[in-house]
């Protein structure tokens, strides 16, 4: 199994404010990496670094992610582009041909369950429509890597769960490697093959936690599998926080 990422050794301080702490992880590839941790800890700053959007002050990470989706926290799409416009920006950016462009989203539309959507406005989508065409636009702009910051953070509970279930099936589908965050146990244990569990902020490793659940069971939020899964990640948290 090839190493897509490695990071180690990473800080960072906004003035007075340290952020990150000694953050060291790596990322398989086809892996679906989980990165766990409460609001504010500085999980978006993190992926910020990995992106080359922020500068670090210690620490490396490479290879560098230069040609990641990227799908940002409460992602916005251009209001006045339709949907196939939305998702051929990045790819238009990269120097594609239109046709190229459009026959390659035209061929996951039905994936994302967007089929006959292509020339819609954002307004007329669901949330949770629209939230799946920000993840097209990610996937369609990144080689073989998705970066999430909260993707579902906005949306209802019911359509969240059902573009979990969604995503975690389309993860291993694409069989692309992922790295997303989250402050949410369950989206955390329904997306990933392993959960990175952060401290409060200044962020640092607590520890972290493979998963044994089968994608079957991932999204099988009241079986004793998931339930136990769910539980070992909260007894983590729970025995490293009172240590700190
Ligand atoms: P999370 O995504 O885990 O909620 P963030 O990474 O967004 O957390 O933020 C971590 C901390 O760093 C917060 O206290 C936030 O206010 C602070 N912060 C984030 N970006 C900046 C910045 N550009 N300048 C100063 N402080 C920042
Ligand atoms: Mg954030």
């Amino acid at each position: 199994m090839s190493t897509v990422l490695e990071v180690t050794g990473l800080a960072k301080r906004f003035g007075d404010l340290e952020v990150l702490h000694d953050i060291e992880f790596a990322l398989n590839e086809a892996e679906s990496l989980a990165i766990l941790g409460p609001s504010g800890c500085g999980k978006t700053t993190l992926l910020r670094i990995l992106l080359g959007l922020e500068p670090a002050d210690a620490g490396s990470f490479s290879p560098i992610l230069d040609r990641a989706g990227y799908l940002p926290q409460g992602s916005l799409l251009f209001p006045w582009k339709r949907v196939i416009e939305n998702i051929e920006l990045p790819m238009q950016l990269q120097g594609m041909t239109r046709e190229g462009r459009r026959s390659k989203i035209r061929s996951h539309l039905p994936i994302f369950g967007l089929e006959g959507f292509d020339s819609s406005y954002p307004f007329e989508l669901s949330g949770g429509m629209r939230q799946r065409v920000a993840l097209l636009r990610a996937v369609m702009a990144g080689a073989r890597t998705l970066i999430l910051d909260e993707p579902f953070g906005a949306l209802d509970i019911v359509t969240r769960h059902r573009l979990q279930d969604w995503l975690a099936g389309v993860i291993e589908q694409l069989a692309c490697s992922v790295i997303f965050v989250t402050h949410d146990l369950e989206e955390a244990v329904v997306l990933s093959h392993r959960v990175l569990v952060l401290s409060e902020r200044p962020a640092s490793i607590l520890g972290h936690l493979k998963s044994e659940l089968s994608s079957r069971d991932r999204v099988d939020r009241m079986s004793p599998k998931f339930l136990q899964t769910r539980n070992a990640l909260v007894d983590l948290i729970v025995s490293k926080e009172s240590h700190a």
